[in-house]
């Protein structure tokens, strides 16, 4: 009556599983509460942002010390450079950033910067991947678009449509024809190192590496969307375990700590062409706001702790070995992606190196999964198209019981 849908983002109104979604009265470590009084093991961690679980004692104890100097201020406070000064030092291909207020608005911004700078038109992106909501994304996009099976976003004008070259993933090949073709009209590329929002599909090392040295040959701007991927699969990110340095950086989701940030950032001759230093417009009222900077500043000194990314590896090799062990043991051939704590588990046989190759998966079996597991108390992504997400609050015990209720689900399934 209120809300299109129900909801506040597409996926969450569960349409491509079913059903009704919950609504949430808490989230507690591993655990999400809902009103009724169910609880779930909880595989989507608000879509990939609670990697430490939720309500973080660390974090909200920071929180709670600094509301009482007040909500924000619209002027400059000591915390967005601490904060900046600690993302610089995780990923060291950023020289400046600018903070945002989500994934959408740091995508969008980089690509008006790889514009301004190159002062060429177009943007190549990957079909399947999702750079947020900007127009110029929305054309063959992963997560809801994917889920809804929409090829493209109405409203978006056919003039801004041109200017997006979508190619598909992991193909050098036809990368490599077409940037050889029109480079002379491309601003930026644009990526996800580890494609998170058409299932988990990690870039082949070959794919990335040759889209590193054809824009570097022709000083096209390459943006790595480490929205996901940032302080995920790695401390530096992707483009740390491939050890490829973008000349810009997407980050959001667990920058932020659980309260809306967004940041992009990267090569300082391209990032001083933002205002006020430069020509590119950009700015926000909420733009590094004090509180959700302390929340994104503890986030990341707990994720600079020693073992941090070889516990979350752990547990994901745990949940990989308990998920193949019963499929074997059941005579069922899936697919399953994974890279350190994030995967996905694909509802086809052949293997999923792209968007065409996800989208052979059964959906319907998948969204009858989605409520078998449901109903064994483990909540995951409501599409076959999103990832799971372990966070550092999930324990052994948490994932024996995911493994256990992955077996009974499959078994009446199949
Ligand atoms: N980029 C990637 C890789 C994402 O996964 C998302 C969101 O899921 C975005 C950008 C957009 O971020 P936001 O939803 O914060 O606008």
């Amino acid at each position: 009556k209120h809300i299109p849908g129900g909801v506040n983002s597409p996926v969450r109104a569960f349409k491509s599983v079913g059903g009704k979604p919950f609504f949430v009265k808490k989230g507690e470590g591993s655990k999400i509460y809902d009103i009724d009084g169910n609880s779930y093991i909880d595989y989507v961690c608000s879509w990939g942002l609670l990697i430490l679980g939720h309500s973080p004692p660390a974090v909200i104890n920071a929180l709670k010390n600094k509301i009482k100097f007040g909500l924000s201020y619209g002027a400059p406070t000591e915390i967005e450079t601490e904060l900046a000064q600690l993302i610089k030092k995780c990923i060291p291909s950023i020289e400046l950033l600018r903070f945002v207020n989500s994934g959408t608005e740091a995508t969008m911004s980089a690509i008006r910067l790889a514009r301004g700078f190159t002062g060429r038109n177009k943007i190549v992106k990957f079909e399947g991947c999702y750079h947020g909501h900007a127009d110029s994304f929305l054309i063959k996009a992963g997560s809801g678009v994917a889920t809804l099976g929409l090829p493209a976003s109405t409203g978006v004008t056919r003039e801004v449509a041109k200017d997006t070259i979508n190619l598909p993933y992991n193909d050098v090949e036809n990368f490599t024809k077409v940037v050889e073709k029109k480079h002379e009209e491309i601003a930026g590329i644009i990526l996800e190192p580890v494609a998170g929002n058409m299932g988990v599909i990690p870039a082949e090392k070959e794919f990335i590496e040759k889209i590193r040295e054809l824009t570097q040959k022709y000083d096209i701007v390459l943006i790595f969307d480490e929205v996901i991927s940032g302080f995920r699969v790695a401390l530096g990110g992707a483009q740390e375990f491939y050890n490829v340095n973008p000349d810009l950086t997407c980050l959001g989701k667990i920058i932020g700590g659980g309260l809306p940030v967004g940041a992009y950032g990267g090569r300082k001759d391209i990032m001083e062409k933002i205002a006020p230093l430069g020509p590119v417009y950009q700015a926000g009222t909420l733009s590094g706001n004090p509180v959700a900077m302390t929340a994104g500043y503890q986030t990341i000194k707990e994720l600079m702790k020693p073992d941090v990314y070889q516990k979350l590896e752990k547990l994901g090799k745990k949940l990989e070995s308990g998920i193949r062990s019963n499929l074997d043991k059941l005579g069922i051939e899936l697919q399953y992606n994974r890279i350190g704590s994030i995967s996905a588990l694909f509802f086809t046989e052949e293997k999923v190196y792209d968007f065409a190759s996800a989208q052979k998966s059964d959906t319907k079996r998948y969204a009858r999964y989605f409520h078998e597991m449901l109903n064994r108390g483990i909540f995951l992504p409501p599409s076959q198209f999103e990832a799971n997400f372990i966070s550092l609050a999930h324990t052994e015990n948490d994932i024996e019981k995911t493994i256990k209720a992955n077996h009974l689900s499959l078994k009446r399934l199949f």
